[in-house]
């Protein structure tokens, strides 16, 4: 029923809150009030802010005007009274689009019964779109007045300021709508309602009506714990929503910035770039007629007369530069591969057809040769200008990609090509969070608790073998201030930041609230339905660079656990470096592959489970598992070259059946 019930955020205005928050009382003492009523309350943030007309503002504005996911409630507590720093009725007051004084009426009134100090108090109620806005005291007793005088009309004025129609609101009276709100269904409440013959309470929660929906896609607000705020004011449960694994590339593919071109030298360092721009021959290949024997130059004409006979050898052409002699009528000339025909020249004789007949005088060259064959065609055995590729004919393409394999480059070198415009490659940035993680090589034995780092080695090589650059960003503490300076710094070095560890739920898991909070970056998942990696969180944060200029910077937050840290790597983080250099398709190669064995299969979350793929006799590739799939167990990875696709289900795939595997190392052919 999570998703039917109203969500509430209580703003905390309070300078010295603040600044410590452990001197605040009255969040939790609202948050209580709320959760006595839990069937229709769901507070979905307690934030505390300072005394401060901006901050409160841009609250406001967050929880309310976004269309299709907004706040139904919202209570400020303090910044009421008549203090030179109490502002919050200022704040909201031009916030709000229809007042409500009937509240504030309901308030004062349930206040002053008990103490002429209410007086000193100026609360403000009223509608922002759809979201209802009430201010209370900062005193954490008066807030709680405050609260309870009203709360029992809050669902009803909540659902009519979101649009619910009237008439199905009234039609069953006030009473029904109550009950239905689940009011009546809490012996609380029950007590303080008296019912006119209705029967045992109905409790449908809110689901019959067409309330607001669910919390269903991140937004500006920031949703991660306040690391200030106390425990009772952390999540339970991650306020994240679940995205599918296809859904999460989706978003981290449409975020990723557009690849950035850039001139780069012809050589090895272009490999696994791609090119932003058609290359055009700049020379012809091959660049003047070439043999492609060894043998002697001749002319040959279709009436002309027999080539077969003794010759005068003229001259000799090398394969080396230079000017060479044109060929006399009735001469040869000896010529090697690949060197170039003298002019009047029109074939090559291989020297397999001929035979010497006399050397010169002094013994060091030929004088005569004897052709024994007369079938030479023109132009037999020569290569024409330009057979290979034609001067200025389109040799690669916008988007190849100059692979290792080196046909590419071969292309760019041939034709005499310096320098290309290719797409810049991101520089990756790897760092490892938790106070319990050392560097691997720590000479010593571990003490209690300790962990050595095997994720930063791991997640570096992985990338150096994608044909990414990395740097090594170190290990950061968990806490906030150095989490926050290790990324600010890291984002000045590298524009894709890899962090492990501190996405789960645990109170030092800082990564997302450090982001949105201190960082201002946006969170666009921080779940993912998959086995192993579901905290897998990725973000991205606003930079300007040294010139001044807005760039993005990206944040992706793998899970502590080794195996999750670098299966995620490879689902994740790999298509969108590939998508920033203009690697099309992004992400690792698929195959069909066949089990070897049966694989149980997870009910609800799809695994990536690590596999050793093979290809065998039969000409299809087999897989079988790797073992073990915890996802601490980062040997689950060691000979794997695969990660099976299994779907979430019941029960399991059998020995022989097909599934989808991405490919992430070499494949092996059964030897
Ligand atoms: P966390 O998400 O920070 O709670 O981490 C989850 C688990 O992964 C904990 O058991 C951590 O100790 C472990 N872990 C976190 N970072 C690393 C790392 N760099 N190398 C090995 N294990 C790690
Ligand atoms: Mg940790």
């Amino acid at each position: 029923m999570a998703t039917s019930k109203l969500k509430a955020a209580i703003l905390i205005v309070s300078d010295t809150a603040f600044k410590d928050p452990s001197t605040d009382e009255s969040g939790i003492k609202l948050e209580n009030v709320f959760s006595d009523q839990a069937n229709t309350w769901e507070v979905k943030y307690t934030l505390i802010i300072p005394d401060d007309v901006n901050a409160i503002q841009q609250h406001i504005s967050q929880c309310c005007d976004d269309e299709a996911d907004y706040i139904n409630f919202i209570i400020t507590t303090g910044g009421t009274g008549f203090a030179v720093k109490d502002r919050t009725p200022e704040a909201v007051k031009p916030m709000i689009d229809r007042e409500a004084p009937g509240l504030v009426y309901a308030m004062l009134a349930a206040s002053l019964a008990k103490t002429q100090f209410a007086m000193m108090s100026r609360p403000v109620a009223g509608i922002r779109k759809k979201t209802l806005i009430l201010t209370v005291p900062g005193s954490p007793k008066g807030a709680v007045e405050n609260l309870e005088a009203v709360i029992k009309q809050l669902p009803h004025a909540c659902m009519q300021a979101a649009g619910v129609d009237s008439r199905t609101l009234h039609a069953g009276g006030i009473k029904k709508l109550e009950q239905e709100a689940g009011l009546t269904s809490q012996p609380k409440a029950d007590h303080h309602h008296h019912h006119h013959g209705h029967g045992p309470g109905h409790s449908h929660g809110l689901s019959g009506h067409t309330i607001p929906k669910a919390h269903t896609k991140p937004r500006d607000l920031p949703i991660s714990n306040d690391p200030r705020a106390g425990p009772t004011s952390r999540h339970r449960q991650s306020p994240y929503q679940m995205f599918s694994v296809e859904d999460a590339t989706r978003l981290i593919i449409e975020h990723t910035p557009s690849p950035v071109p850039v001139r780069m030298p012809v050589d090895g360092a272009l490999v696994g770039h791609v090119l932003a721009e058609d290359i055009l021959a700049r020379e012809a290949v091959p660049a003047y007629r070439a043999s492609i024997v060894d043998g002697y130059a001749i002319t040959v004409s279709s009436e002309g007369p027999s080539t077969k006979g003794t010759f005068a050898v003229a001259s000799v052409s090398h394969a080396t530069p230079g000017q060479v002699p044109t060929l006399e009528p009735g001469t040869i000339a000896r010529i090697t591969t690949g060197a170039p025909l003298p002019p009047g020249a029109t074939s090559v004789v291989m020297v397999e057809d001929t035979v010497l007949s006399s050397m010169t005088e002094d013994g060091h060259e030929e004088e005569i040769v004897e052709i024994l064959t007369d079938e030479v065609r023109p132009d037999e055995n020569v290569r024409q200008v330009g057979s290979d590729i034609k001067y200025g004919e389109t040799v690669l393409r916008k988007g190849d990609e100059i692979s290792a394999v080196g046909g590419e480059l071969g292309l760019l070198a041939s034709v005499g090509i310096p320098e290309v415009t290719v797409f810049e490659k991101p520089i990756v940035g790897v760092m490892s969070t938790g106070d319990e993680v050392v560097e691997h090589g720590r000479p010593g034995d571990l003490r209690l608790g300790e962990v050595r780092d095997c994720n930063r080695p791991t997640i570096m090589a992985a990338i150096r073998g994608w044909g990414f650059d990395v740097v090594d960003l170190g290990i950061a503490k968990d806490t906030p201030g150095a989490l926050e300076q290790a990324l600010r710094d890291a984002m000045r070095k590298v524009s894709v930041i890899v962090t492990t560890g501190g996405v789960s739920m645990g109170e030092l898991d800082l990564l997302k609230p450090t982001i949105e909070r201190s960082l201002g970056g946006t969170i666009h998942f921080g779940r993912v339905s998959m086995k192993p990696g579901k905290p897998t969180t990725f973000a991205t944060v606003p930079f300007k660079n040294n010139a001044g200029d807005p760039e993005t910077r990206l944040i992706f937050s793998l899970p502590g656990n080794p195996a999750s840290a670098v299966v995620t790597s490879h689902l994740f983080l790999l298509p969108s470096l590939h998508q920033a250099c203009g690697i099309s398709p992004a992400g690792l190669p698929q195959a069909v592959v066949v089990l070897d064995h049966e694989f149980g299969l997870d009910k609800v979350r799809a695994e990536y489970h690590r596999a050793m793929v093979v290809s065998k006799a039969d000409g299809l590739l087999h897989a079988s598992s790797t073992g073990g799939q915890r996802s601490s167990r980062v040997g689950s990875l060691k000979g794997a070259n695969a990660l099976l696709c299994l779907p979430a289900g019941d029960g399991m795939l059998a020995k022989g059946e097909r599934v989808k595997a991405l490919i992430m190392g070499r494949l092996l052919g059964q030897q």
